[in-house]
């Protein structure tokens, strides 16, 4: 079987070919250090600068704002542990939630045990923070708030515009990691008051190892760098960066600014296509996330009484690549820990899988996906005992 269906964006995807061409010379031709003072050099910065205006643009940010990085998970400790680093005072409060990224969360316990106090907001069963929660949440050591865009697992989406306005209001700054909701929605900084954005290349187009971290001009106080050496990326980031992939994210982002609605409304239209096949031909089935407020190309879906490892190796053995939301530590299988806090049963949990949508799919393949899942459900459901009870 030849087949080769992948519906796990949200974990990466292909290189755009606009942005492979683009790059390209910037491997071999024009390899110059954006530091050199040379005209070689100048090729390079100016590519950079070109790249550094596109990615602002995107997010409705100036190029002064923009920083590169070496992807989502650097520009996250960036933001979260050097915004922190940039106080003195003996108790300081953090704000964030049960559902972020390990690259948040994992920063966040971290400055936990290092005495800084954090709250971990709690979900509802849709995934969504309570914003009164949030507010009363709020002490007077509260500096950061840093909550996501939008979910990998399930596509939610915060209400990020209220929880900007919230944290300005009360003088707080706000982080968000958008790693996934950039060039899937439309972004804005200055409408919804955001302070600082992570953004990734490869969920975007672009390669893996790039990322932007957006910091809004004025912020006070900065984050304290997390990379020291040479005066790069404004004195805020050391090291070379790394050109052609910078200039891969910059084509990237203004391919996204220019289709990001076409696109979306495309998978959209898949994704919905998806979903309501499987609710058609499987039972026992639950959607997890906000569906109201979700991103177009996510669909995370319990199939009860089978596990959602075996389900995903099965569909991999056709061709079809998704995620499972589980995470099979040992013996137990565990519930992913954004699925955990949202309270799904574990019963219902254990069968999770994402499927998070692209360009690449088409009708057809939504098609044999559809086709593909009830045969392989029918099949691991045989072997379930809990199935037989119930
Ligand atoms: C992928 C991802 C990251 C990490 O980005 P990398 O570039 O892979 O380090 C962070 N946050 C979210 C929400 C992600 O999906």
């Amino acid at each position: 079987m030849n087949k080769k269906i992948y519906l796990d964006y949200n974990a990466s995807g292909p290189v755009l070919p606009e942005a492979v061409d683009a790059m390209l010379p910037y491997l071999t031709e024009d390899y110059g250090n954006p530091s050199s003072i040379h005209s070689m050099g100048e090729v390079a910065k100016v590519a950079v600068e070109n790249a550094r205006e596109k990615v602002s643009t995107l997010i409705g940010a100036t190029p002064d704002e923009v920083i590169f990085t070496s992807g989502g998970s650097e520009s996250d400790n960036f933001a979260i542990k050097g915004f922190i680093q940039s106080y003195n005072e003996k108790r300081i409060h953090v704000i964030t939630s049960t559902v972020e990224h390990s690259a948040v969360l994992e920063t966040a316990n971290f400055l936990e045990a290092s005495g800084v106090e954090v709250t971990f907001l709690k979900v509802d069963r849709y995934g969504q923070i309570d914003i009164d929660s949030l507010e009363k949440s709020i002490d007077e050591n509260t500096k950061l708030i840093t909550l996501m865009y939008a979910n990998n697992e399930t596509g939610t989406i915060f209400d990020i515009k209220s929880i900007g306005k919230l944290a300005r209001d009360r003088g707080i700054a706000f982080h968000t990691d958008a790693v996934q909701a950039v060039g899937k929605i439309p972004i804005d900084v200055n409408r919804d008051n955001i302070d600082m954005l992570s953004m990734s290349g490869h969920k975007m187009g672009a390669p893996k190892g790039v990322g932007a971290l957006y910091i809004k001009g004025g912020l006070n106080p900065k984050p304290t760098p997390q990379i020291y050496g040479g005066h790069h990326e404004f004195d805020m980031r050391a090291g070379t960066i790394n050109v052609p992939s910078v200039v891969a994210l910059g084509k990237a982002a203004s391919i996204a600014k220019d289709k990001l609605i076409e696109k979306g409304e495309r998978v959209r239209r898949l994704r919905d296509r998806l979903e309501a096949g499987i609710k058609e031909r499987v039972d026992h089935i639950q959607i997890n996330g906000d569906i109201k407020n979700r991103l177009p190309n996510t669909l995370n879906v319990s199939f009860g009484y089978v596990e959602g490892e075996s389900l995903m190796v099965d569909l991999d053995l056709a061709g079809i690549f998704v995620s499972s939301g589980s995470a099979c530590a040992s013996e137990d299988i565990s519930l992913s820990h954004v699925l955990e806090a949202m309270d799904v049963d574990p019963i219902i949990g254990q069968g999770a899988l994402r499927f998070s949508l692209g360009d690449s799919n088409t009708e057809d393949d939504i098609d044999y996906v559809i086709e593909t899942i009830p045969q392989i459900v029918k099949r691991l459901r045989k072997l379930s005992p809990l199935y037989k009870k119930q």
